[in-house]
């Protein structure tokens, strides 16, 4: 263990491992001063990450969080069950034969967006046939037809980046402004989310619950996640926040993350660590 910190070293001192997770910390949270294309920016953010060690759970609830996001696009019923049931499957609550059925209806109704004639097709095909296939993301890996695909790693989520982006754009992939515009948005939306799931994966040390702030006042703290967990009441992040301080919780990364106005969706680390998830 070295005994001065990285900070107190001279930088002729700083090993290239550290100065390249210097580097990543940095970009992680300040993503706007690596990309020249802001519309890049999840993707971009996604290659820092060690995704071949990433969290399977993690991986597939940032698919449903990006697909949530676009729930107003996914009207083939079939595509919006495939995201419902890999929600479920997270906890639990749905049998391999709904997982199987329920990726066979969503890869039926990317087939049948592809299809559509008429008026419709030149204004929705691509719309519709990007959102569709994005709800295929958060139960493919569980699909042995795509094991070859998976010996890449967070493919699902590259796969969900680029087709929900796609998605979002009026006029599917052409470069205009409002294309751009909603893009940008989207990208904006998903960086937050990748922080929010996986915290600050660039962190020499990670947060830690103290055991005391679980049971202090009966318990509010871990009641109070699970609630927000279960409802997706994720405006109670603050009121989460005032049950920890009053538990005893005086860490500031913690603090800024529940007080702070970054998305927070299911899977988010300060739940996950409170939940032991
Ligand atoms: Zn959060």
């Amino acid at each position: 263990m070295a005994e001065t910190s990285p900070i107190e070293q001279r930088p002729e001192e700083i090993s290239p491992e550290e100065l390249e997770r210097r580097d990543f910390e940095k970009k992680w949270f300040n993503p706007e001063s690596a990309s020249t294309n802001p519309e890049n920016t999840s993707l971009e953010m996604l290659g820092y990450l060690k995704s071949d060690s990433l969290d399977k759970r993690k991986m597939r609830l940032f698919t449903i969080a990006c697909c949530r996001n676009i729930w107003h696009l996914i009207k083939d019923k079939r595509s919006r069950e495939a995201v419902e049931v890999a929600d479920r499957f997270i906890e639990g609550k749905a049998t391999s034969q709904e997982v199987e059925d329920a990726l066979e209806g969503a890869i039926d109704a990317t087939y049948d967006a592809i299809n559509v004639t008429g008026s419709e097709r030149q204004e929705n095909m691509l719309s519709s046939w990007y959102s569709t296939r994005a709800a295929e993301c958060p139960l493919e890996r569980l699909n042995p037809d795509y094991s070859s695909i998976y010996s890449k790693p967070a493919y699902e989520l590259q796969s969900v980046i680029m087709n929900t982006m796609t998605a979002v754009s009026p006029l599917g992939s052409s470069l205009n402004e409002i294309n751009n515009k909603a893009r940008v948005s989207e990208a904006m939306f998903q960086a937050d989310c990748l922080r929010d799931i996986f915290g600050n994966p660039f962190a020499i040390e990670q947060p830690v619950i103290d055991p005391t702030w679980l049971t202090a006042n009966g318990g509010a703290v871990p009641r109070l996640a699970e609630t927000i967990y279960n409802e997706r009441s994720f405006k109670d992040m603050v009121v989460l926040w005032d049950a920890l301080e009053e538990a005893g919780c005086t860490n500031e990364e913690i603090r800024k993350h529940c007080q702070g106005d970054g998305q927070h969706v299911r899977g988010c680390w300060v739940i996950d660590l409170i939940l032991g998830r």
